[in-house]
């Protein structure tokens, strides 16, 4: 077990997602700008050691809602609903963006936006061009910040929540590693929250369908649309991509770096490159 955790020291590209509820503060909603400060200072270090970085960020929607004022979602029809969402999207994500943005500068890093949905995977061409988008800006040392374009993505075309998004990233690129950073410290055999008995689980070498129902105990986050779930999903697509993927508590992202030092944190699940996968064929299929 140890030398799968020394191996991860030698990761070279590495992508890392965080949620909506990591990014602000539980009492107000507002950004907590600490937490974000810290968080581009770890993955400025992590392209600093010479590895590739790439950043999967939700927070778009929170941030517009709270620019907009909007508190109650329940007021709005279904249709309206979802109009009110995309705008809050295009407010919030120019935000969120330009946190960013102004953070990485300051420690001497290229920020770059990129926005996806489905059809970026499905379709050969636009697959084949963000391929290519992905690999120039690693090459240029960039650091992609992705999230799904919210302003476009309706039900049809959506990939939905950014775990999923992040592990379709992460295969790709070609990743080597996808951390997941949570509110949760990796998978357990049940709701920890729920059930006193539910055991840590460090490593998962064969993602079996007796973990993939482990995943259905959800983390109990009302903000972001990811769960455990939907983490499990994105195991399923990294692992089969020949991608590690851990996922780690966000309390303190600090986690980042004692991930990459080889540390024994969080839940490890171990590629297993499945050649009959089909990234296109998956990514279709997503809510169907
Ligand atoms: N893309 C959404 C946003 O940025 C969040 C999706 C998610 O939380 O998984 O607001």
């Amino acid at each position: 077990m140890s030398t799968l955790r020394d191996a991860i020291k030698d990761k070279k590209r590495i992508v890392v997602k965080i949620g909506s509820s990591s990014l602000q503060h539980k009492e107000t909603g507002d950004m907590d700008y600490i937490k974000i400060e810290k968080l581009v200072r770890e993955l400025c270090d992590i392209r600093n050691q010479g590895k590739e970085v790439v950043l999967v960020t939700s927070g778009a929607i929170a941030a517009g809602k709270k620019a907009a004022g909007i508190k109650d979602m329940s007021q709005y029809s279904t249709n309206e609903a979802m109009a009110v969402k995309q705008a809050c999207s295009a407010i919030g994500q120019a935000r969120l963006m330009m946190t960013y943005q102004k953070l990485f500068s300051e420690y001497n890093q290229i920020a770059a936006q990129i926005l996806m949905t489905k059809n970026t995977i499905v379709d050969n061409l636009n697959r084949y061009n963000a391929h290519n988008t992905f690999t120039q800006l690693l090459s240029m040392g960039a650091i992609p910040v992705v999230n799904e374009n919210d302003t476009v993505a309706t039900y049809e075309i959506e990939i939905g929540d950014n775990d999923t998004l992040s592990a379709i990233v992460a295969a790709l690129v070609e990743a080597d590693l996808l951390i997941l950073l949570s509110d949760i410290d990796g998978l357990y055999t049940d709701d920890p929250r729920t059930n006193q008995d539910a055991k840590f689980i460090e490593q998962v070498d064969v993602l079996t369908d007796e973990y993939m129902n482990m995943g259905k105990a959800s983390t109990g986050s009302n903000v972001g649309t990811g769960g455990m779930n939907t983490k499990m999903i994105a195991a399923k697509i990294a692992t089969s991509s020949n991608v590690d993927m851990i996922i780690a508590n966000s309390v303190d992202v600090g986690i980042l770096h004692r991930i990459l030092e080889g540390e024994r944190v969080g839940t490890l699940f171990c590629a297993n490159k499945d050649e009959g996968f089909d990234l296109p064929g998956f990514v279709n299929n997503l809510h169907k």
